[in-house]
């Protein structure tokens, strides 16, 4: 491991210099080369750039366009339309329908996520190994790749600066309950704290991926191609020779020209749905029967504290403050902040009642439980007619009680934090409780998870990892057990639940991924 990269990955001045859109292509497109990485997300960027700084001829796909400080709109629904794939509208069917969102752009969901950077503790990956048999990933093992990740994206903790009355709540309701809390890591620099990292940082302040990790790939020689779809990896015997895909025109993603690539080694990095899509429609690497098979998500609740005085919540950091005091037992409690339109689909009631509480939006803040769910699984397949995925996933009753006991805990956060009011969102439940005593309802009254308005963008393991070629995809190194030259470097190799954010282990194993196919290929 070389310890060059651990500098922070300048901001250029074009961040996109060099990365080729649709306007730079004529008709089809014809490439070669030696390593092919699909997908320009946490998992692919950082395989691309390491690839490239170690001498191989790179090409990055991504079916995404490039956007920059001046194409991001704060309107939820148009910046929705133009992120994210079925405009932010995809769920997965089961007994709650969970919304769940996947990003289309450069850059993939580290471009529109909240910049939440967690090391998984080590006892996470004792149940990974206790899962799939896979025992050489350990955190002993990731720390130094940890360590290369955050030093290359500048991740340090939440200056208080930058908190805002929304965060400073959340911390004294941890504090007053006894319950440890601290200040988000993020990649980010110089962030003015404007909550809109969900629509894109028009401060620039994000450190996504594609403005480093994509950016020094191409300053190490690649190539990178966006407004391309893969529709298929091409495959002889046990050795894919490349790809099969299509131009796609940005925000209509309309098909226009074909694409083929050959390649001598592919790195799939698609996400967690859009890898096994791939596999499925390519029908390789999956003799095990595992590809899609085990969608695991972090679903999450948001409760809405109500404050007697104006605590102005669009200020601050979007998610400044998280409490991973009861992580042991699956629950990690944060702050949450969303576009105004967004947030007003959460109020209850309808016209003088529902008019009431936007009008009381600037005294409101919503905190977040999520659940790492370990019992409850869902699957990734073909839609029949369409390049999107038919996405299953229950909330399993066991993983559900665990829920509502956060549920119980967030509700007293809020109470310790200073509300007056609490609005938690569930059905059988009064739509505004006004006490702790009333909010006592929430740990006592039987629900079930249609009760709720669960949503997850924290999603995994669909092509798991596993030592025996029968119980997963990939090894611990990302290799896929069927073809000796198709790798995977996506969060859909989480073998369990990250229990915290995805993103940062996402990138470690990736980084890992990376620095193995250097050493060996
Ligand atoms: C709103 C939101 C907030 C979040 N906040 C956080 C947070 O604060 N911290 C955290 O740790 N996690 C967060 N997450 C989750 C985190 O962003 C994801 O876990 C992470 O982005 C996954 O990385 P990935 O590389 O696996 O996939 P992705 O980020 O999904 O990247 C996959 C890329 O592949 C491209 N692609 C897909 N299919 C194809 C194809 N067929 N051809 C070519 N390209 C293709 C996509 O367009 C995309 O750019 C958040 C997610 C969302 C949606
Ligand atoms: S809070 Fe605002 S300034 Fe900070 S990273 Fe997010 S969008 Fe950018």
């Amino acid at each position: 491991m070389t310890t060059a990269a651990l500098t922070m990955l300048p901001n250029a001045p074009d961040p996109h210099a060099g990365v080729l859109e649709i306007s730079d292509y004529q008709g089809n497109l014809r490439l070669d080369c030696e390593v092919l990485v699909v997908g320009s997300g946490p998992g692919g960027a950082i395989v691309a750039k390491e690839l490239a700084e170690a001498g191989r001829d790179v090409v990055l796909l991504e079916e995404g366009p490039p956007l920059g400080k001046a194409d991001f709109v704060q309107e939820a629904g148009e910046s929705m339309q133009r992120t994210l794939r079925e405009g932010g509208t995809r769920a997965a069917r089961g007994n709650p329908i969970t919304p769940t969102m996947q990003a289309i752009a450069l850059g993939g969901g580290s471009l529109i996520n909240s910049a939440i950077c967690a090391r998984p503790p080590a006892w996470i990956f004792d149940k990974w190994q206790r899962r799939t048999g896979i025992e050489g990933i350990t955190r002993e093992v990731l720390d130094p790749h940890f360590d290369r990740v955050e030093a290359c994206l500048g991740v340090a903790p939440t200056p208080v600066e930058v908190q805002g009355e929304r965060n400073h709540r959340f911390k004294l309701g941890c504090e007053a309950l006894g319950m440890s809390c601290e200040p988000t890591w993020r990649n980010v620099q110089n962030c003015r704290g404007s909550a809109e990292c969900f629509t894109g940082c028009r401060n620039g302040a994000k450190k996504s991926t594609d403005v480093t990790y994509v950016a020094a790939a191409i300053r190490a020689g690649a190539r990178v191609y966006t407004s391309v779809r893969v529709e298929r990896v091409l495959a002889s015997g046990r050795r894919v020779t490349g790809i099969r895909g299509r131009i796609v025109e940005p925000f209509t993603w309309t098909p226009r020209g074909k694409v083929r690539v050959d390649a001598k080694l592919v790195v799939l990095a698609a996400g967690c749905v859009g890898t096994p899509l791939i596999l499925l429609k390519s029908g390789i690497a999956n003799s095990s029967g595992w590809v899609g098979r085990d969608l695991r998500f972090h679903p999450g609740l948001a409760v809405m504290a109500m404050f007697p005085e104006p605590i102005e919540p669009w200020k601050g950091a979007t998610q400044g403050y998280h409490s991973v005091d009861y992580l042991k037992e699956g629950l990690k409690f944060e702050v949450l902040w969303s576009p105004p339109s967004v947030l007003a689909t959460r109020l209850p009631g309808c016209g003088h009642a529902y008019q009431e509480h936007l009008l009381r939006y600037d005294h409101m803040a919503p905190f977040d439980v999520i659940c790492a769910a370990d019992d409850s699984s869902g699957s990734v397949r073909l839609r029949r007619g369409s390049h999107h995925p038919d996405l299953r996933w229950d909330f399993a009753q066991t993983d559900f009680e665990i829920m509502q006991k956060g549920l119980g805990i967030l509700s007293d956060i809020c109470w310790a934090a200073g509300a007056e009011a609490i609005l938690p969102g569930l059905n059988g439940i009064p739509e505004v409780l006004r006490s702790q005593d009333e909010a006592e309802l929430i740990r006592t009254r039987p629900l079930e998870p249609k009760d709720t308005i669960t949503a997850s963008n924290h999603a995994f393991c669909t092509t798991r990892m596993a030592k025996d070629p029968a119980d997963g995809v990939v090894d611990e190194h990302g290799r896929c057990h069927d073809v000796d030259n198709l790798f995977i470097a996506d969060t859909g190799i989480f073998a369990a639940s990250s229990g915290v954010n995805p993103m940062l282990l996402c990138m470690a194993l990736a980084d890992r991924i990376a620095l193995g196919i250097a050493d060996r290929w």
